[in-house]
């Protein structure tokens, strides 16, 4: 189904000397670990970026990074949603196996996360990230020696990680979760009047989601997206202080700086989804995913799909390190050695809804496990995913079903006994939830 990895472990000839010498030999010859900056834009599209072919010009730090290392035309969330998504991530795991997939549920202590790996190995560890989900209430910070969860946008964000960088030892393991593009859009001025200057209604970008849903006509649904473009022109933007101070501080040539997103945000294109947490459409499922560094030649384009938990082990390849065994994902080194893989599914769940999603590069399969409702699509002709094919292809309906179960099946094995903790998140958390649109 997946493509089998075959790793390569050095291993240490054995030497007729004392073990302090063997120790220095190794050392020597070891090649060094690179550094890693992982950055999350929340909800960041890649159908809104140039380099993904979009018409507005809004990304110039980002497509610079694409330029100089590695583009994933098809990278696929695991969730729909930062809480389940995000813990896929680092944990390397579908949402049907960590199961931390509600406000109740959070990263049981007994898991181990990348960031633990990574400290255990001797990495310096900081993540920085928004208030709200990524943060220490649902086990997030497991792992980090340094973990702020922080209000305000990027630009606020911004000097603490710079100070960190400064002061860092090498190799290290830097988070950063953005959460500009996140609604509500609260982008100070000069940015907010880029798109959209003028408008008039009610999606100011403030009110509640769920209250505007029923009320908006095109033009306020097209002030929606202008005001998503302006918080991305915006943390574009931001994002090159990170840039520039890796560069400024000598570290630009052995860190790989990864970039990616927790999951989409639906505009009203299926089903009346505004926001995000809902059925896995493409809209919330594809992410963008650019990795520059020592291991990617620049100006790679890679088009296999792949998925979002392949982060953790392609992470820990890179840093020499044997992926858990508890991971489920691949790493993607092979692939960006222009390595030729063979096809996988790429598979997103929104438990609590009952919804799951199967997707090869052409065809996609939409489920709800409770109704029974089946959608298909052909992703090469209708990648909006406009005509359902389902009735039309029943056998190929049935045989990405059974695909489905089979996914289910063995992932329902796999989480048997780890069932995933209790989360309490604080009075303070809850606020920042509830400000989200997440906690009624
Ligand atoms: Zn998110």
């Amino acid at each position: 189904m997946r493509y089998v990895r075959t790793r390569v472990v050095a291993g240490a000839a054995v030497f007729c000397v004392t073990t302090a010498g063997i120790l220095a030999i190794l050392a020597r010859n070891a090649p060094p670990r690179p550094n890693v900056v992982l950055i999350v834009i929340d909800a960041l599209r890649p159908d809104h970026l140039a380099c993904y072919g979009y018409s507005r010009e809004l990304s110039p730090t980002i497509h610079a990074l694409a330029r100089r290392g590695a583009l994933f035309r098809q990278a696929i969330s695991q969730g729909t949603w930062t809480l389940p998504s995000v813990t896929s991530l680092f944990l390397s795991q579908y949402v049907s196996v960590h199961r931390v997939e509600s406000v109740e549920r959070r990263i049981a202590d007994r898991a181990t996360t990348l960031a633990e790996i990574l400290r255990g190995h001797g990495y310096a560890t900081g993540a920085f990230v928004m208030a709200g989900f990524p943060s220490a209430a649902f086990g997030m910070s497991q792992g980090f020696d340094h973990f702020r969860a922080m209000t305000g946008g990027s630009e606020s964000m911004n000097p603490a990680i710079v100070k960190w960088l400064s002061e860092r030892k090498r190799p290290f393991f830097l988070y950063v979760h953005y959460p500009d593009a996140h609604y509500p859009y609260r982008l100070p001025n000069p940015y907010r009047e880029n798109y959209g200057a003028g408008y008039s209604g009610p999606a100011d970008g403030m009110a509640p989601l769920g209250r505007l849903r029923d009320k908006l006509q095109p033009k306020d649904v097209q002030h929606l997206i202008d005001l998503y473009d302006n918080e991305i022109s915006h943390v574009d933007f931001q994002l090159r202080t990170v840039v520039n101070a890796l560069k400024a501080l000598g570290l630009e040539e052995d860190t790989s700086i990864m970039l990616t997103a927790d999951h989409g945000e639906a505009f009203l294109e299926h089903r009346k989804q505004l926001g995000h947490r809902g059925w896995p459409y493409e809209e919330l499922v594809r992410v963008p995913l650019i990795v520059k560094g020592p291991q990617a030649r620049a100006g790679t384009i890679v088009s296999q799909q792949v998925e979002t938990i392949d982060l953790a082990p392609t992470i820990l390849e890179m840093a020499g390190i044997r992926a858990d065994a508890n991971m489920q994902g691949h790493s993607l080194l092979p692939l960006l050695r222009g390595e030729t893989q063979p096809a996988s599914y790429a598979f997103s769940e929104c438990l609590p809804l009952h919804l799951e999603a199967v997707r090869t590069e052409r065809w996609k399969l939409i489920r709800n496990d409770e109704s029974g409702e089946r959608e298909l699509y052909d992703l090469h002709e209708d990648p909006q995913e406009r005509i359902d094919l389902a009735a039309r292809r029943p056998a190929l309906t049935k045989a990405l079903g059974e695909v489905l179960l089979r996914f289910r099946q063995s992932n329902e094995a796999l989480s048997a006994g780890r069932e995933a903790a209790v989360a309490n998140p604080d009075p303070k958390t809850l606020e920042q939830l509830r400000d989200l649109g997440y906690v009624q």
